[in-house]
């Protein structure tokens, strides 16, 4: 595998590989950016099939977390971590006590959070070796809802656009991930925003049980999410969901949700916008809990200021998909081309700064 030709190796500043034979642990933490501040970003677990795979994904996320805390003006830079899960069973507490170990080593350069797999008190037991966690409980707890949130204002934004009104009363939404931690939430605030809703996911049993709740359609095969006739579609699951095997499938209006790296590459953007389909950017609508957990960093940014952000943070991707109508050029390019001259602006900045 050769790492500064990777495909999706974009001058990340530093890139660690983690290895703790007596617990499991294999990680990988990448330092996209610290131009704006110490990089933050979540932890995922996985069972990657490689490591190739795993350190595509951590490469991938790293650079959309500089991205999408640029993008929200957060003072904060980027940065990604991924746990190959290990085989069979493993003391989870070590395994994530070593991960905060492996953190501890880069001096808080990197501060991480939770992601997929991974939950706050995963966090609280890397807290043993390092104080370079964030979303704890006794802290700004589990950023998923500050995600839902976020991303549940953001579909309000992208309707607006996308079907005329930001009312989501009587709107088919096809939610693709529904039983996890930011489906749950964001699923609970479509329903009392009296949205109809078709959910999928691979956790069948929370799935029945939250369908009961909201009074919501099963979608029974996951796969079969991509072909619900619907006006939005809101990946919560993993990444790359919008690729060649699904784009054609599509029925709806909008793509907008919380997952990250939706698209599995970037002509995938050209697509949504020849088909007509309204896509809002991943890493702009999920910056809710990046948002949420800022608190922990710092006592300035509290509930209100929380608040009043994610309202900015709406107003942002109103302004981008605007953008991107007039220009009739995918949204998710017109979000690149933004975070990317912010981050060079910010990157001379901090150069005359040291200079
Ligand atoms: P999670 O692991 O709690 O939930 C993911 C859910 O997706 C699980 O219930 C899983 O069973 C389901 N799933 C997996 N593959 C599926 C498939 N093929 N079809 C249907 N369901 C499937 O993770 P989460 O924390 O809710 O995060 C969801 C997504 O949002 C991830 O892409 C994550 O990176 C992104 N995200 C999360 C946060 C956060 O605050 N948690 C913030 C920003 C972005």
């Amino acid at each position: 595998m050769n790492l500064f030709e990777h495909p999706a190796f974009d001058n990340h500043e530093k890139v660690l590989f983690a290895t703790d034979p007596e617990t499991g642990l294999k990680a990988i933490m990448a330092v996209h950016s610290t131009v704006r501040g110490p990089a933050v970003g979540g932890c995922r677990m996985w069972t990657y099939p490689s490591s190739e795979e795993a350190v595509t994904d951590v490469l991938r996320l790293s650079q959309g977390m500089s991205y999408k805390n640029i993008i929200a003006d957060l003072p904060i830079g980027g940065g990604k971590s991924v746990i190959m899960k290990p085989e069979g069973d493993f003391d989870r507490d070590a395994l994530f006590e070593a991960f905060g170990r492996a953190l501890e080593s880069l001096g808080g350069q990197y501060i991480s959070s939770e992601d997929v797999n991974v939950s706050p008190s995963d966090m609280v037991a890397a807290r043993r070796a390092t104080h370079h966690v964030v979303g704890l409980p006794d802290g700004t707890g589990d950023p998923s809802l500050g995600t839902a949130r976020g991303v549940f204002m953001g579909i309000q934004a992208a309707a607006a656009r996308g079907l005329g009104s930001e009312d989501l009363n009587g709107v088919k939404i096809a939610v693709q991930g529904a039983s996890g931690h930011v489906g749950v939430h964001l699923c609970r605030h479509l329903a009392d925003a009296g949205a109809e809703l078709y959910l999928s996911d691979l956790r069948v049993d929370a799935l029945t049980d939250l369908a009961r709740e909201l009074d919501a359609q099963i979608v029974e095969n996951p796969e079969a999410i991509y072909d619900v006739e619907a006006d939005i579609f809101t990946p919560c699951a993993l990444g790359a969901v919008i690729n060649p095997g699904t784009i054609a499938r599509l029925k709806v209006r909008i793509v907008a949700g919380a997952a990250n790296n939706q698209l599995e590459t970037d002509e995938m953007g050209d697509e949504l916008v020849r088909r007509g389909i309204l896509y809002a950017p991943d890493y702009v609508i999920n910056a809710g809990g990046i948002i949420n957990v800022m608190g922990e960093l710092d006592s300035r940014f509290d509930t209100d200021w929380v608040a009043a952000k994610l309202v900015t943070l709406k107003a942002t991707l109103g302004e981008i998909l605007d953008a991107a109508a007039r220009e009739n050029r995918p949204a998710s390019l017109i979000a690149d081309e933004i975070a990317r001259r912010r981050l060079a602006n910010a990157a001379r900045e901090k150069k005359w700064a040291v200079g």
